[in-house]
């Protein structure tokens, strides 16, 4: 089991790293990424920050014997563009956390994908910032194809009940896959029982991203 999507309260998550490597050892995880915001949140991490937050989590992956990646949220802009602070982040998730017309949503992400770097598209059609309930169109194809080309795995994210099941059934076994609570408690950490039956149900041998990533789980 893993989740590749928790927030510490190096941003705007509870925990700190120490409690949430406790909790998800105890939850039986082998793998997490500690993605706090990036430089764009309030809340989020500058270089200062992400270089202590490293000290914890390699001190946590020894006494915890889990697998923590060292990693990042970046909200896309209107531009299209993410930021990061100077920092050699192990995983890093580009989301959209505005609400916007779905056309606009698709094209940010779409010019996203294609000029910037980064590993996993977070909460793609977010039941919380709007498009969720649209149909799926060739928005969406054109999202997959281009999420295909640059190498970027699609998350399921069970805070945000995205993507649409739709979209994981038009994506099928093209694109890879990450999966993550987005959890900003203790309580959520390793939440990730719905993206599981939704792979499980509508993808035949789906790939997911740690094997990218030389992880297994
Ligand atoms: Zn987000
Ligand atoms: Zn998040």
């Amino acid at each position: 089991m893993f989740d590749l999507h928790v927030h510490s309260e190096y941003s705007d998550g509870e925990g700190s790293i120490e409690e949430i490597a406790k909790k998800a050892k105890e939850r039986g995880l082998k793998v997490i990424a500690i993605a706090d915001h990036s430089v764009e949140h309030p809340l989020g991490l500058d270089e200062g920050k992400a270089r202590k937050r490293s000290r914890d989590i390699e001190y946590c992956q020894s006494k915890y014997g889990i697998r923590i990646l060292d990693a990042v949220e970046c909200g896309i802009d209107a531009e299209g563009r993410i930021e990061k602070p100077k920092h050699k982040f192990e995983l890093t998730i580009a989301s959209i956390h505005e609400t916007l017309p779905k056309e606009e949503y698709c094209k940010r992400v779409i010019k996203c994908a294609k000029t910037c770097e980064f590993d996993v598209l977070g909460h793609y059609r977010s039941s919380i910032f709007g498009t969720y309930e649209s149909e799926v169109d060739e928005m969406d194809m054109e999202v997959i194809d281009v999420l295909v080309e640059n190498d970027i795995a699609l998350e399921l994210n069970t805070a945000h009940l995205s993507p649409p099941t739709e979209v994981v059934e038009i994506a099928n076994g093209k694109v890879v896959y990450s999966i993550g609570s987005d959890s900003h408690t203790l309580s959520r950490i390793g939440d990730v029982s719905w993206a599981m039956k939704v792979l499980n149900e509508k993808v035949k041998n789906w790939k997911c991203i740690l094997k990218k990533l030389g992880e297994s789980f």
